[in-house]
């Protein structure tokens, strides 16, 4: 490795976080665990909590067991249920980043709109042009971030409202309105469930059928609660059993058909329940189950069965004050539209913009592909790390974990930054050849193989996610492969 030309002093190098969520939270922790005070977090918004400030809908929850969706150095003994609702989720994060002393780290309403490497640190602007200057960038932007708004004919002529789930308008009555929901993901899932039994009726604009995974939301009684609490060892246990269970259910979510096989059949034995055969016809997809992102939900063929809900394979032609014409001319009235039509998935770290080495911009980096190192890492940006970054693994494992390992490879590249000074930046061939193989291996998955469209797919139709477990990136991310590291040219 090669030693500091920068003439910075080592030891103190400024930080600058993007992002106020799940990931931001836990670069802050570790940050703060070695000693790093010089950061600052910058978020966009008033709160923090990333995804879970933002998604406030009905019935919002997180289909990933409530035990494995926390920090595995803050264990919560108190879920209630296997799943946990957004508002405990969002209590959580809130609690950990107040007793962890992040929360006066952080700048609310700061949008990070561009940075820009002088040759010796990054020059930040913000929305509102205001500057800052750090050392090093750790970008954790979150994926499914910016609402996808869809492209339907007319959608402004509407006169009622028109909410995005992701952006959920609480002063907007939905109890004994009709109400219009377009798309069939986790979040229009989740949300049928909870305003079926309260509407007047509810329309799903279905566009594509979605594979369903019942899985109970069984509670925790108070029993086990108690015993998490004050036996630990028994808690820790518990959790060891429930990763190992998923971690197998990832590999195989992921795996031959013979592995998946089991997980198939209770999502055809789930739709099997459905008793209107018309109705289960419209349900049942014509791809293979895993291909897009499975819906996890015991309770969604229960809704869709009650006679306040009504499933529409129409496809929608466009809108008219009143309602949402489908393409047979019908007009289905309406009080509400929602638009529950996920995100701009493959925008990533979206809208920073970004000049590296050289001037390079990201821009011509990314022309391609969303060239990356091992996803935390971006040739030609010095000193620019990423949580979540694009091919993160995802899709079978708890988002927090694999936060966990990648920010813990990062804070080791962070670190030796702060011993050495100096900037690092990645190998683009090293780079480009471990990009090869991800996609390679995660086109030979059902998600690039299952015969659908989804959010995980790029322009080519390459799933822009790793497949690999979560045990197996933690072997691989246990340490930084220096020799993939270049030493960036420092501005003398
Ligand atoms: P999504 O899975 O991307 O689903 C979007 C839906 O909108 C799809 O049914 C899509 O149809 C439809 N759609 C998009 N544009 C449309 C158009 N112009 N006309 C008609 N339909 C249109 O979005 P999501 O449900 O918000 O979920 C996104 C991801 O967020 C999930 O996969 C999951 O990873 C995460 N999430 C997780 C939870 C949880 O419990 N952990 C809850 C919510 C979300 P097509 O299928 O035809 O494209």
């Amino acid at each position: 490795m090669h030693g500091d030309r920068s003439g910075r002093a080592p030891g103190s190098p400024r930080v600058l976080v993007i992002g106020a969520g799940i990931s931001g939270i836990l670069v802050g922790i570790r940050l703060r665990q070695a000693g790093i005070e010089s950061f600052t977090i910058l978020e966009k918004a008033e709160t923090l909590g990333g995804t879970w400030r933002d998604n406030t809908y009905p019935g919002v929850a997180c289909d990933v067991a409530a035990h494995l969706y926390v920090y595995s150095f803050e264990p919560n003994p108190s879920w209630r249920r296997h799943f946990a609702t957004g508002p405990e989720i969002w209590e959580y994060y809130d609690r950990i980043a107040r007793k962890y002393g992040i929360v006066d780290h952080i700048r609310y309403g700061t949008e990070a709109t561009s940075a820009r490497w002088t040759g010796a640190a990054w020059e930040i602007s913000t929305a509102d042009g205001e500057t800052f200057e750090a050392e090093i960038i750790v970008t954790a932007m979150g994926r499914l971030h910016h609402p996808l708004e869809p492209d339907i004919a007319r959608l402004d002529e509407f006169t009622g409202p028109v909410i995005h789930t992701a952006r959920w308008d609480h002063d907007v009555a939905t109890a004994g309105k009709r109400i219009g929901v377009v798309g069939t993901g986790s979040s229009a899932t989740q949300l049928t469930v909870a305003l079926a039994d309260e509407v007047e009726k509810l329309t799903l604009f279905q566009r594509t059928a979605q594979w369903v995974l019942p899985v109970a939301d069984s509670p925790h009684p108070l029993r086990r609660r108690v015993a998490f609490r004050i036996a630990p060892a028994l808690a820790k246990r518990y959790y060891r059993k429930l990763a190992s269970f998923t971690a197998a259910r990832g590999a195989a979510a992921t795996g031959t058909p013979e592995q998946r096989a089991p997980r198939d059949a209770m999502c055809r034995a789930a739709l099997a329940t459905v008793e209107d055969p018309v109705l289960r016809a419209k349900l049942t997809p014509n791809y293979e189950p895993g291909c897009k992102r499975m819906v996890i939900s015991e309770r969604f063929y229960e809704a869709v069965q009650k006679p306040t809900v009504e499933v529409v394979t129409e496809g929608i032609d466009h809108v008219e004050p009143d309602g949402i014409v489908t393409k047979d001319g019908l007009l289905h009235p309406l009080d509400v539209i929602v638009l529950a039509t996920g995100f701009r998935s493959q925008d990533f770290l979206y809208p920073l913009q970004l000049s590296g080495e050289d001037g390079v911009t990201l821009d011509e980096v990314w022309a391609d592909d969303t060239l990356n190192y091992r996803s935390v890492a971006i040739p030609h940006m010095p000193n620019l790390f990423m949580i979540n970054g694009p091919y993160s693994p995802g899709g079978s494992a708890s988002v927090v974990g694999i936060a966990e390992v990648q920010v813990g490879y990062v804070m080791q590249l962070i670190e030796h930054i702060a011993r050495n000074g100096g900037a690092l930046v990645p190998s683009p061939e090293r780079s480009a050849e471990l990009l090869a193989e991800v996609r390679t291996a995660a086109s030979a998955t059902v998600w690039g193989t299952g015969g659908c469209q989804s959010w995980y797919l790029d322009a080519t139709g390459v799933p822009t996610i790793n497949p690999i477990p979560l045990p197996e990136l933690a072997e691989e991310l246990a340490v930084p492969h220096w020799a993939d590291f270049e030493p960036a040219r420092m501005a003398e």
